[in-house]
């Protein structure tokens, strides 16, 4: 037997295209979607996400007003950037990519963007409103493991749907949309003090694994024609790669293909949806559907 791969950059592309679709047309209504991304350093993986997003709005045809910061700004230079940003009428999204550097408190800066702008859904009203099951921005991995479950047909009603990982931008925030009435899945929310973790993933009809450490799940962790969602984005060494690395997911993928009957690749699988549910976040602020 061998897993159906769920191609997430295919899925991802149909909805870009919608969303290109929708900006033109509220462009003719005098509006033009902006999003402003600030990043702070140099970290190799944030640029690198930063650059996909400024693509991918520049693809959109949306506007793109980026900050690029030193990473020696001072934590109250970088709030006053987000207070110039939240008062500008221009913008409609403002993210700000993590991590930040050690000397800025990251909870702070999340608080200080507009919840009305904080199309990555990290703000404590948009988390408050997703655990109370109101309108407002969704974080936009989890979100788009949801569009992709329901893209690719894999039932959720009733299915036993096992999350590994916990953490405040995707672990949490899956598990509670998971268990949202539409979707209507029993969820397991597993962690590092989780005991025996795969005495809980064999059970899931659905496996996310979240954990951002390769080889969290092998095969025999998964059951048989279990859809299989892998989030992690893992930077290995390979000498084989111009870059010196390669990405591989928390899943040990081609064991696993004999195991499953649905996987989602890394690359290509969930990161894409991310970076489409941003565009959607940002269509969403900029039409003002979140007041
Ligand atoms: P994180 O903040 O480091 O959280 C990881 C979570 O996994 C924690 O809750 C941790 O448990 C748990 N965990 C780690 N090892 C585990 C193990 N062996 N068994 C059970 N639980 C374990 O990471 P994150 O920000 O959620 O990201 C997770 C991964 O997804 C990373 O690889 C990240 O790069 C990737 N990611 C991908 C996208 C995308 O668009 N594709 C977006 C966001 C993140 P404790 O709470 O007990 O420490």
């Amino acid at each position: 037997m061998s897993a159906q791969i769920i191609d997430g950059f295919a899925i991802a592309q149909k909805i870009r295209r919608q969303i290109a679709l929708d900006v033109s047309a509220l462009k003719k209504d005098g509006i033009h979607p902006c999003l402003a991304v600030i990043l702070v350093g140099e970290n190799p993986a944030s640029v690198s996400y930063v650059s996909a997003k400024k693509k991918a709005l520049a693809e959109a045809g949306m506007a793109d007003k980026s900050v690029l910061l030193n990473a020696d700004i001072n934590e109250a230079e970088l709030l006053s950037i987000i207070a110039d940003l939240n008062r500008d009428t221009s913008v409609h999204g403002i993210l700000v990519q993590l991590p930040l550097p050690s000397h800025i408190d990251e909870q702070k800066v999340i608080a200080a963007i507009a919840p009305e702008k904080d199309v990555d859904g990290f703000h404590p009203v948009n988390a408050g409103n997703l655990l109370i099951g109101q309108a407002g921005f969704v974080p936009c991995t989890p979100c788009g493991i949801t569009v992709l479950l329901k893209e690719a047909g894999i039932p959720t009603d009733g299915a036993n749907a096992v999350v590994v990982g916990r953490s405040n931008i995707v672990g949490k925030p899956l598990a509670l949309l998971l268990a949202r009435k539409d979707i209507n899945a029993t969820v397991t929310l597993c962690h590092t003090g989780t005991k025996d973790l795969a005495s809980f993933t064999r059970n899931a009809d659905i496996l996310i694994a979240a954990a951002g450490r390769p080889g969290t799940i092998s095969a025999d962790m998964i059951k048989p024609g279990a859809a299989v969602i892998d989030v992690g984005v893992n930077r290995i060494p390979d000498n084989t790669k111009k870059s010196g690395f390669r990405l591989v997911g928390d899943v040990d993928f081609q064991a696993a293909l004999d195991v499953a009957g649905r996987i989602t690749p890394v690359p290509k699988g969930v990161g894409p949806m991310t970076i489409a549910m941003l565009l959607c976040n940002t269509l969403y602020a900029a039409r003002g559907s979140f007041k």
